[in-house]
C-alpha cells in the first residue's frame, strides 16, 4: 500500500515563533493505517542495522522509537529533560535556538558496546538528536544508525549529524 505520507503532515505558520512553519505529525499519528505504514516503513529500513536497543528523545521521539522497538522486539530507552527520569542519570548540555538545554539519560540504560539505533520524530539543525547521540556515547554504546519520521534538508542537520555517526546511515521517510 504506498500511502502519501507528506500529506497527512499539516504545516502550521509561525508557530511557536514567527517566521517557523511548523511540522505537525498528529494528523499523521492520528490515522492509524497511515502510522503502522510509517512505522512498518522505518522498520524495514533499520531492521538491516541490527540494533538492540532503540534510543529517542522527549517526547515525540517516543511516539517514533517505541513503536520501531516494539516491532523489532528489541528495548526502547528515553532520553528526557533534567529532573523526569527516577534513577541514575548522565546528562547532557547542547545550544538551542535561543540558549542551552539539557537532556538526560539513565546510566544503567544499556550496557558498553550496545548497537543503539536513536530515533526522533524530526531532524532540522540536528542539536537534538546530536546530544541524544553524545549521550549514548557517554555511556559507551555504538550508534548504529539514525532513524527520523521527517526530515528538513534546509536546516544542515543531515550534515551535523553524519559528523558525529558516519558511517552508520541516517533513515528518513518525509523530507521538506
Ligand atoms: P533540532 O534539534 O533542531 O534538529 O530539532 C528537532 C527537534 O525539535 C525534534 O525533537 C523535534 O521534535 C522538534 N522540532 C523542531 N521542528 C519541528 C517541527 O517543525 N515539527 C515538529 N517538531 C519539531
Amino acid at each position: 500500500m504506498d500511502f502519501d505520507f507528506k500529506r497527512l503532515i499539516r504545516v502550521i505558520p509561525d508557530f511557536p515563533q514567527p517566521g517557523i512553519l511548523f511540522k505537525d505529525i498528529t494528523t499523521l499519528l492520528k490515522d492509524g493505517r497511515a502510522f503502522r505504514a510509517a512505522i512498518d516503513a522505518l522498520v524495514e529500513a533499520v531492521r538491516p542495522l541490527r540494533p538492540e536497543v532503540i534510543v529517542g528523545p522527549e517526547a515525540r521521539g517516543f511516539a517514533i522509537g517505541a513503536p520501531i522497538a516494539y516491532a523489532l522486539g528489541v528495548g526502547f530507552v528515553p532520553v528526557r529533560k533534567p529532573g523526569k527520569l527516577p534513577a541514575e542519570t548522565v546528562s547532557v548540555t547542547y545550544e538551542k535556538e535561543y540558549g542551552p538545554d539539557d537532556l538526560a539519560v539513565h546510566r544503567d540504560a544499556f550496557p558498553p558496546g550496545t548497537r543503539v539505533l536513536v530515533a526522533d520524530d524530526l531532524l532540522a539543525t540536528g542539536g537534538t538528536i546530536g546530544a541524544t547521540v553524545e549521550l549514548v556515547h557517554r555511556l559507551d554504546g555504538e550508534v548504529v544508525g539514525a532513524v527520523f519520521l521527517i526530515e528538513l534538508t534546509y536546516l544542515g542537520g543531515r550534515a551535523a549529524l553524519e559528523q558525529k555517526i558516519a558511517p552508520a546511515p541516517i533513515v528518513t521517510l518525509i523530507r521538506f
